[in-house]
Formats: C-alpha cells, sequence, structure tokens
C-alpha cells in the first residue's frame, strides 16, 4: 500500500466522544463563528464562495453588493457574458477563471435547475467551478441541508487537534461527520475556520487555546497537519479536493 493511502486510512488519534468536547470549548471560545460573506440567498451565497477563492471575505463582500444590484438573480447572470463581468470581480484575483465559472453556474442554474440553488450536494457539485467545500458551505449557510466544509484551516486545526488524520479534505469531512450530529456540522466547520484564522495559525498562538491540553501537537505531535507534514503530492491534491 502506497504511503498517501497508509496516511488517507490512518484513523484519528481522538475518540468521537473526545471530538465533540473540545469542540464544545472552541465553540465556547469562538461564540459567533459563522460565515463572513454577506448574502441575501442561496445564488448570492453561492456566488460570493466561489468569489472567495483565493480571496479574503472581507474583499468579496466588498465586490458583491454592486455585484448583485446588477445581477440579482441567476437568470440575469446567465444573460451575461464573462467579458462584461470581468471588470466588476477584478479585485478578487483569477477574475477570467471565476467570471468563467460565474457566468457558466448561472446559465447551468437557469438550464438544469429553474433558476434555484438545488439542496443537493450531487448536484451542486455538477455546476461550473463548484467544489465540494462551495457547496457544502451553502447547503448548510443557505439551505438548511447538513453541510461541513473543509477547508484549508479545518484540515490545519482538526489534524494538530487530533479529531482528524489526513490530508485530504474528503477524508477529513467524513472523519468529522461521523464524530458529529448533523446538527452541529455547519458550527463545526465554522469554529474551526474561526479558529485557524485567529489561533491556530500556521504558527499557531497555542497559549490562547481552549482545546489545548488535550491537543495532540502539544502532546505528542500526532495527527497529519498539511503544514507541518505529508508529502507535497498530499497537499496538491488536498488543495485540490478543498475547493
Ligand atoms: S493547542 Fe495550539 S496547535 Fe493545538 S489547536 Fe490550539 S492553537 Fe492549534
Amino acid at each position: 500500500m502506497s504511503a498517501r493511502r497508509t496516511a488517507t486510512l490512518r484513523e484519528p488519534a481522538h475518540s468521537p466522544a473526545v471530538t465533540r468536547r473540545l469542540l464544545r470549548r472552541l465553540e465556547a471560545q469562538h461564540p459567533s463563528a459563522f460565515t463572513e460573506l454577506i448574502y441575501r440567498n442561496p445564488y448570492e451565497l453561492l456566488a460570493a464562495t466561489m468569489l472567495s477563492a483565493q480571496c479574503t471575505d472581507e474583499r468579496v463582500n466588498q465586490v458583491t453588493p454592486r455585484l448583485f444590484a446588477r445581477y440579482p438573480t441567476p437568470a440575469a447572470l446567465a444573460a451575461a457574458t464573462p467579458e462584461a463581468l470581468e471588470p466588476q470581480i477584478q479585485p478578487t484575483g483569477f477574475y477570467r477563471a471565476k467570471s468563467r465559472s460565474l457566468v457558466g453556474m448561472a446559465r447551468a442554474l437557469v438550464e438544469h435547475h429553474n433558476g434555484e440553488v438545488p439542496p443537493d450536494l450531487d448536484a451542486l457539485v455538477q455546476l461550473p467551478g463548484v467544489g465540494r467545500k462551495t457547496a457544502n458551505v451553502v447547503l448548510g449557510h443557505a439551505l438548511g441541508v447538513p453541510g461541513l466544509p473543509v477547508d484549508r484551516h479545518v484540515l490545519r486545526v482538526a489534524n494538530r487537534l487530533g479529531i482528524a488524520s489526513s490530508a485530504d479534505p474528503v477524508v477529513v469531512e467524513r472523519q468529522l461527520g461521523a464524530a458529529l450530529p448533523k446538527a452541529r456540522w455547519v458550527v463545526a466547520s465554522d469554529t474551526l475556520i474561526l479558529h485557524g484564522r485567529r489561533i491556530c495559525k500556521p504558527r499557531p498562538l497555542c497559549d490562547r487555546c481552549r482545546a489545548r491540553s488535550q491537543c495532540r501537537y502539544i502532546t505528542d505531535g500526532g495527527g497529519i497537519s498539511p503544514a507541518r507534514g505529508g508529502s507535497r503530492t498530499q497537499r496538491q491534491a488536498g488543495r485540490k479536493r478543498a475547493r
């Protein structure tokens, strides 16, 4: 068995009960954890999440009010051309690819889903430019369907804590999802993301962390942290699947 496959199959160091306890502590530390993207409906969150790739939520929030005023529905966006969209989203970076994805996403919604965002993971990931992480963000925050988005912050924090053990976002999503009730998936993801942004950064501020007494990064260096270990191939595969 390859080293990558062996790593992917490792079980988390902590039991589901400890996982739930550690997440409760972090939820208490970050009681306001929620997506920082501003949106009014599933379509707007889908577009905003697509724009947030390689960009801060703050910058996306500066661009989207004007964008959604001009294209308030999937049908309106579907009628646009990527070239017309480019200058409006340029501040978010990678604007040519994002313009193509946004218009393609809108056209697919109109063509296959009556202009609505489908509340279904498999249908969402069929949309142009929509990966599993983006689909889970929209499901969990705007459609009332349990979703557990795994981004680079969730990957790093969960592996350091020992509540997950893989550089592959899909595996980490499965491991966390198995340890938590579905009703807690969204808040768990939001909490880990905020913890990763504020405390468990690439250079972690462990003295400010409420989970430190049972964190494997401290107690025995357990877990596979994409920030510390894993092969380049693992990390590249992880980033691709986290989109
Ligand atoms: S103790 Fe340190 S490494 Fe562990 S989760 Fe907290 S901040 Fe991250």
